[in-house]
């Protein structure tokens, strides 16, 4: 083989293989499981709890990339393949500590009828944009969206004001308001609003059920069909919203299940 063509092949072997793993698995809620589909000519389409998930290359094969979501029960999981054999994995127990929280502003924790209104309306919006599914291909591996102080809150069970709350379904990033707030990855703005709790919000699609949400934004610098670049300027870090504080709450949601974004920084690895 001449040199060249040994060369090629193996640029080929490394495109067949797709992207190095940043992603890193965690069969626990929250987390995210590899789920091996096996060979196939064509992209296998498979779902996980009625929701499409990310199928992508892996070697000669095709593997899931699934969200799990918080509220999961340990035990056994189903991934169902179209016109293929059902895939099970099992989900570990994760417990995740308490967090109290006080709020000068009882209408933050109990709002009233005419704010919970409001609340549903963002609620179903919120809900379009988590279950948005493109063709484009996610990368597995993201840069931080703010320099900052990290908090590891992600899962936190949440006692706010003495009320259980639901758990903390992202990263909370420490950054004055004002900060630069950048896309993590290459995608597309299809989501920005001014919602009760999130305050001024984007979401980002990086395709295939892969959607980071940004909130308590002071100002937003994007508008849905926008396409971004990783590093691309998609606000600041404000506190709208219901906060403590100025800082960037950052969600990674695959299959309309929030996960720890932690997993998808490569600096985060031990
Ligand atoms: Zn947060």
């Amino acid at each position: 083989m001449r040199p060249t063509a040994w060369i090629s092949s193996l640029l080929a072997l490394a495109l067949l293989a797709g992207p190095a793993i940043a992603l890193e698995e965690s069969r626990v809620p929250g987390g995210v499981a590899l789920v091996d589909l096996g060979e196939a000519d064509t992209r296998p389409e498979a779902t996980y709890r009625d929701r499409s998930v990310w199928v992508r290359r892996n070697g000669e094969g095709w593997q899931a990339v699934v969200g799990i979501p918080l509220e999961a029960e340990t035990g056994e999981h189903r991934v169902r393949v179209d016109g293929g054999e059902d895939r099970t994995f099992r989900v570990a127990a994760k417990e995740y500590p308490v967090q109290r929280l006080e709020f000068d502003d009882d209408e933050m924790v109990s709002p009233n009828a005419e704010q919970m209104k409001r609340i549903r309306r963002d609620h179903r919006e919120i809900k379009g944009a988590y279950r948005h599914f493109s063709e484009q291909s996610p990368v597995p591996e993201f840069r931080p969206p703010v320099e900052g102080e990290r908090s590891s809150s992600f899962g936190l069970k949440r006692i706010l004001n003495g009320e259980p709350r639901s758990p903390h379904s992202g990263m909370d990033i420490a950054a004055a308001t004002g900060t630069s707030v950048v896309a993590p990855a290459a995608g597309e703005v299809i989501e920005t609003g001014d919602y009760y709790f999130n305050g001024r919000t984007v979401f980002v699609d990086h395709g295939r059920g892969v959607v980071t949400l940004y909130c308590h934004l002071d100002s937003i610098d994007v508008e849905p069909g926008d396409r971004v670049a990783t590093g691309d300027r998609l606000g600041t870090v404000g506190e709208t919203g219901r906060v403590t504080d100025a800082h960037l709450h950052w969600s990674v949601s695959l299959n309309d299940a929030r996960v720890d974004p932690a997993l998808f920084l490569a600096d985060e690895a031990e």
